[in-house]
């Protein structure tokens, strides 16, 4: 159980404590009092992890070779199927003005009939690329992913997007001497022109001018990535999975993992999410047929992010509560810990260790009383790196091949 962005530094107006330390955690205290506890550098000392490469680091993969990206992660995310070799990216919905200048990168965040732009925009074959496939589909809000599918893709491109209102799109470029990269960097201009082409008069549109709201009149495809070949978690540790997570970037690293994805109504990864949802789902997967659930908690890195210590210390009071409901599970491990720190004083991902307990049969308990930061760097585990997490599980739970005679 993964409570992204959960661990920060010392705060003054806390009395330097942190907010993990001040916040009222009786349930966490008393998995932290059963099981062994320890710091966890999810990456390695000192590196700030992404939530992506964070994740993918603790269940085993190296993020080095596995992460060329964000987009492959979004779009597994969504539910597309994709494939290695694919090259995924993700995309805006934004709006051009007869001149070609984006007046707004989310399209006037709209909310409703993304899904039928996008059909339109997977009916385009491009002129001279009839061999490529253009899978697009929405995602959140102004949100999409495109994959291209396809003989000599490559993602060294650069993006589509830039990032401000009042500019052109930026000239898609190849990032490298390759064929495939200059290839693919002319599909994805003559996308985005398409797109346009294709777009400015399509019903949604029409009647969303109608209504004085900005079009979705174009994409803009970023963050390119050649979806990598990831050996199914399934096979590699013999373990039947299932991930239970609220953003798509998280669900992306489940699907590419080869887990199922175990839906939550009202899951919204804010700090306004359904957890007493979040807590039956985790309780009725525990109980099927799975050997290993991947659960991510979201709202205390948004809060994290927003700088709002108030509800960072809320949103882990709450999440306390949920633990005290599933801590009664019988008969498995449990470890919580975080993916990385978000503290309030930087309102990002920072480098610092986070915390870390294991609990769960035979592990060897130790002295450490509050789940905290601080007090978990007494405990037996001492400093781990989250690559450490699956050997340690997996020896646990006495799966793990001897290395040796
Ligand atoms: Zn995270
Ligand atoms: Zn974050």
């Amino acid at each position: 159980m993964i409570i992204d962005g959960m661990a920060d530094r010392p705060i003054n107006e806390l009395g330097n404590k942190t907010p993990l330390e001040f916040a009222k955690t009786p349930n966490m205290n008393e998995l932290a009092r059963k099981g062994i506890n320890g710091i966890m550098d999810p990456i390695k000392p000192g590196i700030r992890p992404g939530s992506d490469t964070a994740h993918i680091s603790i269940l085993g993969y190296d993020p080095y070779t596995v992460y060329t990206g964000r987009g492959p992660f979004e779009a597994a995310g969504v539910g597309l199927d994709v494939h290695a070799g694919d090259i995924a990216f993700r995309c805006n919905f934004s709006t051009v003005s007869d001149e070609g200048i984006i007046t707004d990168r989310r399209a006037g965040r709209i909310r409703d009939g993304t899904d039928k732009i996008s059909q339109s925009i997977n009916s385009i074959k491009l002129n001279g690329f009839e061999d490529i496939n253009i899978i697009f589909k929405e995602s959140t809000g102004h949100r999409a992913v495109l994959v291209l599918r396809g003989e000599g893709l490559s993602d060294k491109v650069s993006a589509a997007d830039p990032k401000h209102d009042g500019k052109p799109p930026k000239k898609v470029k190849p990032l490298d001497n390759t064929k495939s990269a200059a290839k693919t960097a002319e599909i994805l201009n003559k996308l985005v022109e398409e797109s346009y082409n294709l777009l400015k008069e399509h019903p949604i549109n029409l009647e969303r001018i109608k209504n004085g709201e900005n079009p979705a009149n174009i994409i803009l495809p970023r963050g390119a990535g050649a979806v990598p070949d990831v050996p199914p978690f399934n096979e590699k540790y013999g373990l039947k999975s299932a991930c239970i997570a609220e953003t798509g970037l998280i669900k992306g690293i489940g699907k590419l993992t080869g887990m199922d994805l175990i839906d939550v109504e009202g899951a919204t990864g804010g700090i306004d999410t359904n957890l007493p949802n979040i807590t039956e789902s985790i309780i009725d997967t525990a109980q099927s047929d799975y050997d290993f659930i991947l659960i991510n908690i979201d709202g205390a890195d948004e809060a994290g992010h927003d700088g709002n210590l108030d509800e960072k210390v809320k949103f882990i009071e709450k999440v306390d509560e949920v633990i005290g409901k599933i801590k009664e599970l019988n008969n498995l491990y449990f470890i919580l810990t975080a993916d990385h720190s978000t503290p309030i004083s930087v309102m990002d991902h920072t480098g610092d260790p986070v915390p870390i307990i294991i609990s769960g049969p035979e592990v060897r308990v130790d002295d450490v009383e509050i789940f905290s930061e601080r007090s978990a760097a007494h405990g037996g585990l001492c400093r781990i790196r989250g690559s450490d997490i699956m050997n340690i599980l997996t020896d646990l739970m006495n799966k793990s091949e001897k290395f040796g005679a």
